[in-house]
């Protein structure tokens, strides 16, 4: 798939219309993470760079089509010129007047956008209303992708539309580890529930080599194997499904590697008393909390054999120490051996971005996506709306 980027655009003396994201966590009117705002700066500074100008639009919260006045954008516009360290107006709902009034490299943000009702109904009205401001559409919020918004789909069809360079970096890497990966490919994919990951795992099925399931996922696959899981975490009903994963996996040549020895305990919390037994020995009033040590030196030799890595899910209950032992190892093998130049790891999701945090292993990754929702579906196979639009 091949996409439009700023470098395909004459944006010289153009009105250039960014959708980003600037999503930010904020605590008593204070914003206290800026990743979000640092990680537009590129795209913000290359339309200047080339001459044109920039007007942001994004959205904040939940404020389903109405006015909130604690959602509004203008709380964050100070951060947002600091971070980028340019003059930043704030345009409440008179867009035009403040797009007319734009002088030098100050750079205009539009108010939230899910203020209107139109924007989550993808409303042709207020696309064009949108539209209407500038020259040239730019999107740069990949984690708004998976959604067909006004501000993200429909305004793609009234200009010459690209991805910002954010946008741009994380298609590639995408592209990179499933669109045409160097193999083996090995998908990691862990978490809580088999239910809200079955479309991904019916994707990667038919696209990677190694398929290595743990978390509590695991349990009902090793529960549909018949052995016992105890109080594990386990979707008894979808037993037969994961049989039938098992199956398709098999017939299309891709090996599943399940928990070959699991870490027990009585108590879901923090430094429970706890053993490493094998996989068929969960006592009846236990809970598998983690994979042990068989299943990580297994892992390693998987990773140490492929070429490329996708990563979803914890293998354990990471947020609660010993349980993030097997996932803190795997980690650090992935990130070692990415290091070494041997493997090309791409990671995602609210959890996995966090559980990676937590094992310092992150920084050494190919790539880690911050999007959430929009990675997901992305691994699930689907086509997204937003990045469709851009297409060549
Ligand atoms: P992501 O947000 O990266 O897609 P998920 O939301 O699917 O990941 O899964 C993360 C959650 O899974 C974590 O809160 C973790 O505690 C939980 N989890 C992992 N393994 C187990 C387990 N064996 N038992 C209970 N919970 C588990
Ligand atoms: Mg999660």
């Amino acid at each position: 798939m091949a996409w439009k980027t700023l470098d395909d655009m004459d944006l010289a003396g153009k009105r250039v219309l960014v959708r980003v994201d600037i999503n930010v966590p904020m605590e008593d009117g204070v914003v206290t993470d800026t990743t979000r705002i640092e990680r537009i700066a590129d795209t913000v500074y290359d339309i200047q760079d080339a001459g044109g100008s920039v007007i942001l639009m994004a959205h904040f919260g939940r404020p389903k089509g109405k006015v909130v006045p604690e959602m509004s954008l203008e709380h964050i516009a100070p951060t947002v010129a600091d971070v980028l360290g340019l003059p930043i107006t704030w345009a409440n709902t008179d867009y035009r007047d403040a797009v007319k009034e734009m002088e030098g490299n100050e750079v205009l943000l539009l108010e939230n956008l899910r203020f209107n009702p139109g924007e989550e109904a993808n409303d042709p009205a207020f696309a064009k209303r949108l539209a209407s401001l500038c020259d040239i559409y730019v999107h740069d919020a990949f984690s708004a992708a998976h959604r067909a918004h006004a501000s993200t789909e429909a305004i793609s069809k009234l200009r010459p539309s690209c991805a910002g360079r954010l946008m741009a970096a994380e298609l590639s890497a995408l592209e990179t580890a499933l669109g045409c990966p160097k193999r083996p490919v090995v998908a990691l994919v862990g978490g809580a529930k088999v239910s809200t990951k079955l479309e991904l795992l019916g994707n990667l099925m038919g696209k990677v080599d190694y398929l290595i399931i743990g978390g509590g996922m695991a349990n009902t696959f090793l529960a549909a194997q018949g052995l016992s899981v105890g109080k594990s975490l386990c979707e008894h009903d979808l037993a037969d499904t994961a049989r039938d994963i098992l199956a398709k996996a098999d017939a299309a040549g891709c090996e599943v590697i399940l928990p070959r020895d699991i870490v027990v305990a009585r108590e879901f919390a923090a430094n429970a008393v706890n053993e490493n037994l094998a996989p068929d020995a969960c006592p009846d009033d236990a809970m598998i909390l983690d994979a042990g040590p068989k299943t990580v030196a297994y892992i390693e030799e998987v990773l140490s054999k492929a070429k490329t890595l996708l990563w979803n899910g914890p293998l354990g209950a990471f947020e609660i120490e010993p349980f993030d032992a097997a996932t803190n190892a795997a980690a650090q093998i992935a990130a070692k051996l990415t290091k070494a130049g041997k493997l090309i790891s791409v990671a995602g999701g609210g959890d996995t971005v966090a559980a990676l945090n937590h094992a310092k292993a992150a920084d050494d990754f190919t790539y880690i996506s911050t999007a959430g929702g929009a990675f997901l579906e992305w691994m699930e196979g689907k086509t997204l709306p937003g990045v469709a639009a851009l297409s060549n």
